[in-house]
């Protein structure tokens, strides 16, 4: 095989040749039968057969191959605008070919474009099963693919990994059936069943992948408990003296999550646990109680953020916390002065301060320390796997031990991928916001409104009270964005007069954009203009309206999260979408959700539906693989069905979970090479 078309190959996952079988196809055309000339009609695609009566190339109005068929007193016309010499050369006249295609009305009677064509020698039986096409890339032909497909399947029947006895009760064929069936369907198969994949040998495949997944998934779980941890028990109240120097009592809600990861810290092998929590709900001083555990027991912590804004927020928030207990914290962001990085490092790396906060910046091999304990990521879903990894690699200076992983986020997780993709993580949940907050009023204005919007923002101002105003993306372009942002502040500066406003945008040098936020917190911006960048991270209690201008391009979760910036204070707190009519159905319905709930976890359930699960969660970035076959909103049944399969394999039959397993995990496609 030519090594381009290795490569080619690489990229559809087919490595070696029994990848071709899971290499599965999207439709099929039927070659089975053929349809007699002088009976076909334009419309879908059929077979004829029939001789050549004449070839020409004609060089306008288009250079094409025009060969003229007859069968039977009827004439068709086959035009190709691109051909080999060898397809010109073997259309001669009296040739007699069979030519797969769609029948169109010409000129001068019937026409078919870039058929199939195939010359006769002989006598030459049909296929008597539907013909395959494969998704693919350019350069792989289906009939390359098609040749590989038939090499795999030239194999003695393969074995099932799954008990004869589940196949009845869960009406699925074995995995040969389903294979062979799926690459070569006999004529008479429910062809519609197969295209959306509801066909049993299509549910048949989907099962055994959502299977494999969750054997790896307890797998990985599994192996966890075998890995050491730093036990981080109890020891010398350090954070019941956190605790007592709070201004508040932790919510019902936060000291059982406490609970459940101060159980989890003091056990001998690594927690991978995720805390959820709604916007505002207060995972922070958790995080924060987890950092100190560490530090407690002789251990460093470590808390990282997406973005600047939220990482120098946790570094105010962890130094009032933590400096008066004589915890030691370090700064470590990207945009440094050399000499203050160099000396924070060293101060991690011998053990002499005890907790970094930062940004991407922590992940890179210069950052050393010299007993990490916890390792906590806020919004971890903006973070890829590797990053997560890259980060625990950091354990103990010896490699002996590797640290408690707490990631945060505030988009909780769907319950069909929180069952899949996220098996391995064990969540806990703050389902409860701090006393006090009011609630906050969300109201979808017309952006022809939005004078009485300007005018609202300045009677809240003369009382007191900030606001921010979000711009939105515009076709992800940054120097759009911030001339937007730009011009939109300049707007508003001029039609009020007295106001103070601020400007706020991601491509700002990280010291303006902390003085910005600065100033905000010390209530000298009334008017905050920002791009998304407050999305994350600005925690000014005093900020009561939130006007989100083009509200119909947010995502639904990010909505929710900006809304979730006001209503942390006393006063009245609220929302405004700002939308540009007219809007289309969706959008309508959309707007709607957000402006009906505020409870996050239905808004993101809702976001997943609209948006996929991938872009939710941000599962393309975080190099989780997607499901080839399985589709999370489709098939939630089965997806239950395989949990409890795995369960039961792992348990009672562990040679059959290990066999399906290497089945399905492309390193360990070793099986069905035999
Ligand atoms: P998030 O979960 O969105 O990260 P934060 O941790 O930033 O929320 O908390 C939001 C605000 O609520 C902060 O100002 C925090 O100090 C405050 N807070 C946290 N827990 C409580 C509590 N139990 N009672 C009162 N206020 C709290
Ligand atoms: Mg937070």
């Amino acid at each position: 095989m030519p090594p381009a078309l290795v490569g080619l190959l690489g990229k559809l996952g087919i490595h070696v040749p029994a990848d071709a079988l899971l290499h599965l196809p999207l439709r099929y055309e039927d070659e089975t039968r053929l349809t007699p000339l002088s009976q076909a009609q334009p419309g879908g695609p059929v077979l004829i057969e029939a001789t050549v009566v004449s070839s020409e190339v004609r060089p306008r109005p288009r250079r094409q191959l025009i060969v003229r068929l007859a069968d039977a007193g009827r004439e068709v016309e086959l035009r190709f605008f691109t051909f080999y010499p060898s397809v010109q050369r073997a259309l001669v006249p009296g040739a007699r070919v069979r030519a797969f295609g769609e029948l169109r009305p010409g000129l001068y009677g019937i026409e078919m474009f870039h058929p199939r064509v195939r010359v006769l020698r002989g006598e030459e039986p049909l296929t008597d099963t539907l013909t395959p096409v494969y998704p693919t890339v350019a350069g792989v032909s289906q009939t390359v693919l098609r040749r590989l497909a038939r090499a795999a399947l030239a194999h003695p029947p393969f074995e099932d990994t799954l008990p004869a006895r589940w196949l009845e009760r869960l009406a699925l064929p074995s995995f040969d059936e389903a294979v062979r069936l799926l690459h070569a369907p006999p004529p008479q198969a429910d062809v519609n069943a197969l295209g959306e994949r509801t066909h049993p040998a299509w549910q048949r495949m989907k099962f055994d992948e959502l299977l494999a997944q969750q054997i790896s998934m307890r797998r990985h779980k599994s192996a966890r408990r075998a890995r050491r941890a730093p036990e981080l028990a109890t020891r010398g109240g350090l954070t019941d003296r956190l605790l007592e120097s709070l201004p508040f009592a932790l919510t019902a809600a936060q000291a059982r999550v406490w609970a459940e990861i101060e159980e989890e810290l003091a056990q001998a092998h690594p927690m991978n646990r995720l805390l959820q929590g709604d916007v505002g709900s207060g995972k922070t001083i958790v995080a924060a109680l987890a950092a100190l555990r560490a530090v407690a027991c002789g251990c460093q912590a470590v808390i990282m953020a997406p973005t600047e804004i939220l990482a120098e927020q946790h570094a105010r928030k962890f130094g009032d916390w933590l400096q008066p207990l004589g915890v030691g914290i370090e700064w470590v962001g990207g945009a440094q002065k050399k000499r203050e990085r160099v000396a924070a490092l060293a101060r991690l790396a011998s053990g002499q301060s005890a907790v970094a906060v930062g940004t991407h910046a922590l992940f890179q091999g210069e950052v050393q320390f010299q007993h990490l304990g916890v390792v906590i990521v806020d919004e971890q879903h903006r973070f890829g796997v590797r990053q997560r990894l890259a980060l625990r690699d950091k354990g103990s200076s010896d490699g002996s031990s590797e640290p408690h992983l707490l990631m945060m986020s505030a988009t909780p997780i769907p319950r069909t991928l929180a069952m899949s993709h996220y098996a391995d993580l064990d969540v806990s949940v703050i389902d409860e916001l701090p006393p006090g907050r009011t609630p906050v009023s969300t109201r979808v204005v017309s952006s022809a409104r939005r004078g009485e919007v300007i005018e609202r923002l300045r009677v809240a101002a003369e009382a007191g009270g900030q606001a921010y105003w979000v711009c939105p993306l515009i076709e992800e372009s940054e120097t759009l964005d911030l001339r937007n942002a730009t011009e939109t502040a300049a707007e508003l500066a001029a039609s009020l007069p007295g106001v103070r406003v601020g400007l706020l945008h991601g491509r700002m040098p990280s010291q303006d954009k902390a003085a910005v936020v600065a100033a905000f917190s010390a209530r000298e911006i009334d008017l905050l203009v920002a791009t998304t960048v407050v999305e994350v991270g600005v925690d000014v209690p005093n900020a009561s309206l939130m006007v989100i201008e083009h509200a119909e391009r947010f995502g639904l979760a990010q909505i929710h999260q900006l809304r979730g910036r006001v209503g942390r204070g006393a006063a009245v707190s609220s929302c405004v979408l700002l939308y540009q009519g007219p809007l289309s159905a969706t959008a309508r319905a959309r707007l709607r959700i957000v402006y009906e709930n505020t409870d996050g976890f239905r808004i993101a359930e809702e976001d997943m539906r609209l948006r996929g699960p991938g872009e939710l969660l941000g599962v393309r970035q975080s190099g989780v693989p997607l499901l080839r076959f399985a589709d999370l909103a489709l098939d939630g049944e089965l997806l239950e069905r395989a949990c409890k399969a795995a369960d039961y394999l792992i348990e009672r039959d562990p040679a059959r979970a290990r066999a399906h397993v290497e089945r399905w995990t492309p390193e360990a496609g070793a099986l069905l090479k035999a």
